[in-house]
């Protein structure tokens, strides 16, 4: 088997990036999207492009089954099936199986109820564990979902370095929960999501993994993984629209003993029976809380199935092998044709630690990431910027680029870099238009 690493093309001009483009058979996914015109995505990992069957199914949820058959369409038009439909159908993207997955609610909130239900499963078979363990780098809400669940609960939270998690856990007999995002919203540094859970395993934590970054973008096996409890994002590679709903999964093992805080009518084995005391469903049900937003679950279900598109053509693994290739030949040009300008790739080179996107820093006095950012969209190639971090251990800001498999063409990988290598020869990044913050960035 030849590593993934050797298959990276070497683009050396325009031609060969639309000749690879005409060999690729996952090519024909990228028509499932809308796309506007002259615009290079690379913002996937934010927010996903728009599945061309939305528009249509948002209308007949609208028109016909929210306007015409109004409540009826709870049985007739299965909305109230759809927290578990949907969640069977990314399950099948994240090496779940059927009935262990269901959409609801944010990643942050999903965060909470899981991560209160390993606690608590802790707290009764070994209560002297009090510390939670996680990246330093984390996603923000992370960890302050994972600092507000400690001072209820009376734990600790110990955010460390990537690299010193094997030997935390290796000395982990105070450690409940071990909680880690799969690829790190940054850099796109990917862990090993099965090595760091049988580690934690070993000193009798259990394993909480964030797949925000991983779902529709990476193979994740988190059954072969033995992991415990995992949550992941709607809006980012499933495609599902802004502020799509999220998921939850937990193992079977754990799912009919798992208690979650937020026990709420649907997360009930009846919810229609309409019982004054709380009973929960038999298996994940039990994560859901209210009333699911049918019109967001409807734009969710539309983005996964792009994703399932792919099964027929090697599914998630050739999503991979694509992605690996388009990521390295994104670092490999940046580093031939802008690394005169002080640009310098700091995702991981390896395949093997690396997700579905390439973030670069600008080593310039000052660095202008933002400028850059700023106007490489004015230039049609979108992409973001994440603030720096001064604190103990400082992280420069960052120029951020998804790729997702789906939709993301050797072409597009091309012109980005020859417009990034545009804006960095101009210098327009300098230009005071392009200094000024947005609200989001
Ligand atoms: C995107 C992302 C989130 C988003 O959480 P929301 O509740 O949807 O705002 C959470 N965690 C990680 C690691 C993410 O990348």
């Amino acid at each position: 088997m030849t590593s993934p690493s050797a298959d990276v093309p070497a683009l050396t001009s325009r031609t060969e990036a639309l000749e690879l483009d005409a060999r690729d058979p996952l090519a024909p996914l990228g028509e499932q999207f809308e796309l506007p015109e002259g615009v290079i995505y690379l913002d996937g990992n934010s927010l996903g492009a728009l599945p061309r069957a939305a528009p249509a199914r948002l209308a007949r949820v609208l028109r016909e089954e929210w306007g015409a058959e109004l409540i009826r369409s709870w049985n007739t038009a299965g909305w109230i099936e759809l927290p578990a439909r949907v969640g069977d159908k990314i399950a099948r993207l994240i090496g779940a199986g059927p009935g262990e997955v269901v959409a609801a609610d944010s990643t942050s909130i999903n965060l909470y109820k899981v991560l209160w239900a390993a606690a608590g499963l802790q707290r009764s078979e070994a209560p002297a564990r009090r510390v939670i363990v996680s990246e330093d780098t984390n996603f923000p809400t992370d960890l302050y979902v994972a600092a507000s669940l400690c001072r209820e609960l009376d734990c600790r939270l110990e955010a460390l370095e990537a690299d010193a998690l094997p030997a935390r856990l290796a000395h982990g007999d105070d450690v409940a929960v071990l909680l880690l995002t799969h690829v790190n919203y940054r850099t796109g540094r990917m862990h090993d999501l099965a090595g760091l859970t049988a580690a934690a395993h070993a000193c009798g934590a259990l394993a909480v993994w964030d797949l925000a970054h991983s779902a529709g973008a990476v193979p994740v096996d988190l059954r072969g993984a033995g992991a415990d409890f995992a949550v992941g994002c709607g809006y980012k590679y499933l495609n599902g629209g802004p502020g799509a709903p999220a998921f939850v999964w937990a193992a079977p093992r754990h799912a009919a003993s798992a208690r979650q805080p937020l026990s709420g009518w649907m997360g009930h084995a009846a919810p229609f029976r309409f019982a004054a005391e709380f009973e929960p469903a038999a298996g994940v049900a039990r994560f859901l809380c209210g009333t699911p937003p049918i019109l967001a679950m409807a734009a969710l279900e539309c983005g996964v199935d792009t994703v399932l598109a792919a099964e027929p053509l090697g599914g998630m693994s050739a999503l991979r092998a694509r992605s690996l290739r388009l990521t390295g030949a994104f670092a490999a040009l940046v580093d031939r044709r802008a690394g005169a300008w002080d640009l310098r790739v700091v995702s991981p080179r390896e395949p093997e630690r690396r997700g579905s996107q390439v973030c670069l820093v600008h080593d310039a006095p000052g660095g202008h990431a933002y400028g850059v950012v700023q106007a490489l969209t004015a230039r049609g190639v979108v992409g973001d910027f994440r603030a720096g971090e001064p604190g103990p251990r400082p992280s420069p800001d960052i120029l951020r680029f998804g790729f997702s498999p789906l939709y993301t063409r050797f072409v597009d990988v091309w012109d980005a870099v020859e417009r990034l290598a545009g804006v960095m020869a101009s210098r327009e990044y300098e230009h005071e238009r392009f200094r000024r913050r947005a609200a989001v960035t």
